[in-house]
């Protein structure tokens, strides 16, 4: 089956090109390859005390993406093109790895809507808007409601991106960005790692009126495995996710879901889970529940392919 998996911080964790394929972290290449044919997602994540610091970060987490394809093309392709992408399911037995290239905050264009420009061009397809902090763009759902949803810059911003064909992430993004987005954007967006808010009591999960919002415009909602997100006991396993899944399918159907694992961005695992190698039996579950294997396969991968491709 084809994998898809829209969420993982390994470039925050690791520094060489080789590291990428093998490490003793959650995500490496070679496992997330034991499980099929596979896009991963990889985020430009980083903590810091200023935009300029995370800004700093972020781009050097996206020169180890681009070194990792340069040194290694056989092994690893950024996807930018549309027919990249379409062609990559029948890729079988090829042990290459897609990567589509995301920002987990706006803090990585530095104030500049021309820096945008220059991002896409390096390879960047999704903007995270914001992640615990507000920044220049908008306010997270962490923050302290600095623009009360999103900036002037920020709607410059959404814009921009929707030109270009960057798809926007609502994930950590304050309910009030969560709103104006959903009011000025005519593209499809996705939450790419959070759960709902019904099923888990915590804000950074999403309100059923935000899943039926996401999944309307044809966008996707990657289900994130944190057991904090999953569970408010904390204690999570496989049942937790395929409950997330159940209530969001319930709600609005299944070609809205798909995963956004949140591999080594997370510091522990549900039970059952100890890394990417384990996403088939996620799927082996849902299918032992009767799920009808075309839906699977959408949440296993087709359906962030299909908004991929649209967006
Ligand atoms: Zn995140």
């Amino acid at each position: 089956m084809f994998f898809f998996d829209a969420h993982c911080d390994i470039l925050s964790a690791i520094s060489e090109p080789e590291e990428f394929f093998t490490n003793k972290h959650h995500w490496d290449a070679e496992r997330a390859l034991s499980n099929g044919p596979f896009i991963q997602v990889l985020s430009l994540f980083a903590e810091g005390k200023s935009e300029d610091e995370i800004k700093k970060k972020m781009d050097a987490q996206l020169a180890t993406a681009l070194l990792t394809e340069e040194k290694y093309p056989e092994r690893m392709k950024i996807i930018r093109k549309n027919e990249e992408l379409s062609n990559w399911e029948g890729s079988v037995k090829s042990p290459k790895i897609g990567c589509i290239i995301e920002a987990e905050g706006a803090e990585v264009l530095g104030g500049s809507l021309s820096e945008l420009d220059r991002l896409y061009e390096a390879g960047l397809r999704i903007l995270t808007l914001s992640w615990n902090y507000d920044n220049a763009v908008c306010d997270s759902i962490a923050g302290n409601n600095r623009h009360n949803g999103l900036s002037a810059f920020g709607r410059q911003v959404i814009n921009r991106a929707e030109t270009l064909g960057v798809v926007i992430d609502l994930s950590h993004a304050s309910d009030k960005t969560f709103s104006d987005v959903e009011e000025i954007s005519t593209k499809p967006f996705i939450a790419s790692h959070s759960n709902s808010r019904s099923v888990c009591k915590y804000r950074r999960n999403l309100t059923d009126k935000q899943i039926n919002s996401i999944a309307k415009r044809g966008g996707v909602i990657g289900i994130n495995l944190c057991p904090d997100f999953l569970n408010n006991s904390g204690n999570a396993d496989i049942m937790d996710i395929i409950r997330h899944i159940e209530y969001i399918s319930a709600l609005v159907g299944t070609s809205c879901l798909g995963f956004g694992c949140d591999f080594d961005g997370i510091d522990s695992l549900p039970a059952g889970i100890s890394g990417v190698q384990d996403m088939s039996r996620i799927v082996e579950t849902l299918l032992r529940f009767n799920y009808k294997e075309e839906d699977v396969k959408g949440i296993a991968g087709l359906n962030f392919k299909r908004l991929f491709n649209t967006v």
